[in-house]
């Protein structure tokens, strides 16, 4: 009976993508209170680990569903789908939450060079069809796609300057989401938390016996609850972007939901996946979408550039490559990998 619950509790760790904190036989208090939803359209899950209050946890699902009224495009008066459809006409006043997050957007196209592209919306949209586009569909969307167009005026106005642009946050604001659900966390003492945003793990402070967080890194070849290794970190936001989760597939061929901008097509090389390390989720939502655009050798470069990033990348060839801080930090869970420190 014993080794049944033991099973059953580790595959419900393994689905959320923590392969630790496993429970501790002889203090009980160490299992978390938890609340999970679908929000920001994904599978949220908030794990508590001490000062067990379930109020903070609705404070939590509270702010979440307060984040995507305002940043969701998919939702018709959020203050994104009033810029967007203000674009060219005139500049809408947003939350300074909302502010924020395009402001930190901004900063990220104008780091990676707009690898990172805010208003990469006219071809989300358009591939979001489910079907390869034309190349005048594409040329036409390309066109609308240009951060510097999208302009952050005083008292917290945002501007798109064409008609048609599209501004999509979906690469960062998930990120954002994190950093808040630990700020409210740690304003209400707690000290150990995961808080898991469909496979975006921030691990809050350390576990509850005071140890590192496990944080598995899912396998892009195998079905979620694989890893191909494990993150050994306390305090750390975990965020990860791949091809392998949204696509479609036509004539065999796998189309993923990460556009790159300058091509308008879904980014293609030999990247499977990425995995940044920080400690602020934001950055790290932000720049895991732009390392998958890069490749690893640029990728890396921008890295190890940036004080307190990491990285892991997975290659279609079954390597992993590490960033040179991670070394000791990183397990690799799979033998059939080659892990390259450079
Ligand atoms: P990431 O790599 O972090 O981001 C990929 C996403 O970023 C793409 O889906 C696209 O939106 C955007 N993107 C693509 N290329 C680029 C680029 N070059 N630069 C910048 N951004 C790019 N999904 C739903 O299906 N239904 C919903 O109702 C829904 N509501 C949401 C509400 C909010 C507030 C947010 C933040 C997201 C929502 N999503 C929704 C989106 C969903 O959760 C996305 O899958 C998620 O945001 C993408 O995150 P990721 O971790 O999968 O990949
Ligand atoms: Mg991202």
């Amino acid at each position: 009976m014993k080794d049944k619950i033991v099973i059953l509790i580790l595959a419900v760790f393994i689905l959320t993508g923590i392969t630790s904190c496993l429970p501790n036989e002889n203090n009980k208090d160490l299992s978390p209170i938890s609340k999970d939803g679908f929000m920001l359209g994904t599978f949220v899950v908030i794990r508590i680990y001490d000062n067990k209050d379930e109020e903070i946890l609705e404070k939590v699902f509270d702010r979440l569903k307060e984040i995507e009224d305002r940043m969701s495009i998919n939702i018709e008066n959020s203050d994104v789908s009033m810029i967007n459809k203000n674009a060219g006409l005139k500049p809408v006043e947003v939350h300074d939450d909302v502010y924020y997050v395009i402001q930190k957007a901004k900063e990220y196209a104008e780091i990676t060079n707009g690898a990172f592209e805010p208003t990469i919306g006219s071809l989300v949209k358009l591939w979001g069809i489910g079907t390869v586009p034309s190349d005048s569909e594409i040329n036409e969307s390309i066109k609308r796609v240009d951060y510097n167009k999208l302009n952050l005026l005083d008292d917290n106005k945002v501007f798109l300057e064409d008609e048609g642009m599209i501004l999509d946050l979906g690469g960062i604001a998930k990120g954002y989401a994190a950093d808040e659900i630990k700020r409210i966390l740690l304003k209400n003492g707690v000290t150990s938390a995961i808080i898991d945003l469909g496979g975006n793990i921030f691990g809050v402070g350390s576990k509850p016996d005071g140890t590192d967080w496990r944080i598995g890194v899912q396998s892009p070849f195998e079905p979620r609850g694989n890893h191909i290794g494990v993150i050994i970190n306390s305090d750390v936001s975990v965020v990860s972007s791949g091809d392998y989760e949204r696509y479609f597939e036509e004539n065999n061929k796998k189309y993923h939901h990460i556009i790159d901008p300058s091509k308008g097509y879904p980014a293609s090389n030999n990247v499977t996946g990425v995995t940044v390390l920080s400690e602020k989720s934001i950055d790290g939502d932000a720049l895991s979408t732009a390392l998958f655009i890069l490749g690893v050798e640029k990728g890396m470069s921008l890295v190890e550039g940036i004080e307190g990033l990491d990285v892991v990348y997975i290659t279609k060839d079954n390597k992993i490559y590490i960033s040179s801080q991670l070394e000791g930090k990183f397990e690799l869970a799979d033998e059939e990998l080659e892990l390259i420190i450079p």
